[in-house]
């Protein structure tokens, strides 16, 4: 079965994406079979894959398996890298938290769509909003594990805790086994002190063995990349980003004795 890793962090710009996307085309490259799940009305993991908003066929998207109750099967999309398919949003998800809300058994809707197509997969990222809200709860309620990445800046720590009790809720209401996959910073700034700072309070904040050894440093290919519909890997193999996004993929794959 595939291990479904959620990416999270009620705020945003902190690099959900970026690593949704790079991480699952770093497993994909290590011969994984990877699904990228965009959950978030914004489309950016969708876009930063090469998929055209117009060439997502109507109601093929993530909005339609949520609430209309598509199949997966029939939405999930190839990218251009080996092993890495997508299922993609529009904003037309922005409508599902509404649409949800009366709906039976609302919190559970994606995990048992997932749960058709899972065997098909060695890993499935889900790609979150910046919110925590019923698309949220959809997510946390189907993954085995959070990864949370953490940007390296003076409000790092703040609103952690409001998503490490999101995780307790969930995990005490809806999915016991709901783990932390792992804290990972991004957009350090080494040769800075705050950067170091926060580093350090991060690790204490956490148990040091859910921080991720490998740091994401500001790297300019990496934001570059989305604009040409290529994960890091293939934009610019040789880059900063590129290195430390396969690092750490192998710390995923280790966590999993999957290497
Ligand atoms: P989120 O999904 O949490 O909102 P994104 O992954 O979209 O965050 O990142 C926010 C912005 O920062 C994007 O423009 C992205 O290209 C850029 N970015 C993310 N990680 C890095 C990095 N390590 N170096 C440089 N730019 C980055
Ligand atoms: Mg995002």
């Amino acid at each position: 079965m595939a291990h479904i890793i959620a990416l999270a962090n009620q705020k945003g710009g902190v690099g959900k994406t970026t690593t949704t996307v790079n991480l699952g085309a770093a497993l994909a490259s290590h011969g994984k079979r990877v699904l990228i799940i965009d959950a978030d009305p914004q489309g950016n993991a969708t876009s930063g894959l090469g998929i055209k908003k117009s060439s997502i066929e109507d109601e093929h998207e993530i909005y339609d398996v949520l609430v209309h109750g598509a199949k997966p099967a029939d939405v999930i999309l190839k990218t251009s890298h080996d092993n890495l398919e997508i299922i993609p949003a529009t904003i037309r998800l922005a409508g599902a938290e509404l649409e949800l809300a009366p709906v039976m058994a609302r919190e559970t809707r994606l995990k048992e769509a997932i749960a058709t197509i899972e065997a098909q997969y060695d890993y499935i990222l889900i790609d979150n909003p910046p919110s925590l809200g019923l698309i949220t709860i959809n997510t946390f309620t189907t993954a085995d594990a959070v990864l949370i990445p953490v940007q390296a800046e003076y409000y790092a720590l703040e609103g952690l805790g409001q998503l490490l009790s999101s995780i307790t809720q969930i995990k005490s209401l809806l999915n016991p086994d709901l783990g932390i996959e792992g804290v990972l910073l991004t957009m350090v700034d080494g040769r800075t002190n705050l950067s170091n700072e926060v580093e350090e309070a991060v690790r204490n904040y956490f148990n040091e063995e859910q921080v991720y050894h490998t740091v994401i440093p500001r790297n300019v290919r990496l934001s570059e990349a989305p604009s040409h519909g290529l994960a890091i890997i293939d934009y610019d193999p040789k880059s900063k980003g590129s290195e430390v996004y396969t690092k750490l993929s192998e710390e995923v794959l280790a966590a999993h004795d999957d290497i």
